[in-house]
């Protein structure tokens, strides 16, 4: 019963996270998870900072975290804006850069949150297509775009695009703010925050969900230009002025002050999809070449349903995406390298089972 809707929300087609069922333990590689419990440092800071002090409001402004992200990426505090996970961050980057006359540009295959924020926002978009092998070709970007934005590393292929690349289009499209989603970058690419100090329309956006093991805390943030980051704020102080509970920023600020904690875990994942990759190619899967914590893979002998279904039967959660081109192939997180092992176990008993 609609009745008392807005007509806003009953056009409304929300983003599907990733399954979470309860019906059993599961060996979770759906949606992009950390293997790695979060450093020992954010969780005595959260139990900290779970007394008294919750009477009180937060900063709204996020300083001291600020403070900590500028630093550690050797830029001011005033080019750092942060939100309540990377979702909202973007949200905040469509409202505050994109325009609805314009119609925005992101590749055909790419984080499905996307279009769901045009929907809402009401921006028109338009995909541009990806070359045969998955990769973005930047003179595919539709000319008279009104922003772009895409994920580097890619979602969900995990494809990497260079910096060099990521340079052309933003000398290119001087006129239009240009979003670079890295929610991965930490797998293996290079964070493009370094362009910010050049280019004023350029907007980095990051997250604690993956790279640091805080999915359940919501922390994301975004770097660029003061007058972009002077956007985003005015957007945010329009919506809600404590976006980040004072646990949230507690746990975040030791997050980038554990260094090697960090590392040590980017490592092992890094690692782990590399055995993981090198295991699938031997049962003759097609791996797109990935930078991010997830491989994109697919066989010509099993449809990817099936496997999806065969997996979860035994106990093992993979995401599948139900639209064109996509629906051939299944998203695996990369665990830890013990966990690749089961998986390519479970793999092999399907594949027996199937006579593939
Ligand atoms: C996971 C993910 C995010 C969202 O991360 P949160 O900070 O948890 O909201 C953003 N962009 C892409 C491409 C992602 O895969």
């Amino acid at each position: 019963m609609k009745k008392y809707w807005s007509e806003l929300a009953k056009t409304l087609r929300p983003y599907e996270p990733g399954e979470q069922p309860q019906d059993r333990e599961y060996l979770k590689l759906n949606t992009n998870e950390n293997p790695f419990p979060p450093s020992g440092l954010v969780l005595d800071r959260i139990k900290e900072s779970v007394s008294d002090s919750l009477r009180l409001y937060p900063d709204p402004n996020s300083n001291k975290l600020k403070g900590v992200i500028a630093n550690y990426y050797k830029i001011e505090k005033e080019n750092v804006f942060v939100g309540n996970g990377s979702d909202e961050v973007l949200a905040f980057s469509f409202l505050a850069f994109f325009e609805n006359r314009t119609a925005i540009s992101f590749p055909e295959i790419t984080y499905s949150f996307y279009p769901v924020y045009c929907n809402i926002f009401q921006i028109e978009y338009r995909t541009f297509r990806l070359d045969y092998d998955f990769s973005i070709d930047i003179d595919e970007i539709y000319v008279n775009s009104g922003g772009i934005i895409f994920p580097n590393p890619n979602a969900p292929t995990g494809i990497y695009l260079e910096i060099s690349e990521i340079e052309v289009i933003l000398t290119r499209f001087p006129e239009i703010v240009v979003v670079i989603d890295e929610a991965y970058i930490d797998f293996g690419g290079v964070s493009c925050i370094e362009l910010t100090k050049t280019y004023q329309n350029l907007l980095v956006v990051q997250t604690f969900s993956k790279s640091r093991s805080l999915a359940g805390l919501r922390v994301g943030f975004a770097i660029g230009h003061t007058s972009l980051i002077q956007a985003l704020n005015t957007v945010k102080n329009s919506f809600n002025s404590y976006p980040l509970d004072s646990i949230a920023t507690d746990g975040a600020i030791a997050a980038i002050e554990d260094k090697d904690y960090f590392s040590h875990c980017c490592r092992q994942i890094v690692e782990s999809r590399e055995f993981l990759m090198e295991e699938l190619i031997l049962l003759s899967f097609m791996v797109l070449p990935s930078k991010a914590n997830f491989l994109f893979i697919k066989h010509e002998k099993m449809d990817a349903f099936m496997l999806f279904s065969k997996l979860k039967e035994n106990g093992i959660l993979v995401r599948h995406f139900r639209q064109p081109v996509v629906n051939e192939f299944l998203r695996v997180t990369v665990g830890k390298k013990e966990e690749m092992i089961l998986l390519v176990k479970c793999i092999k008993l399907i594949f027996e089972a199937h006579h593939v």
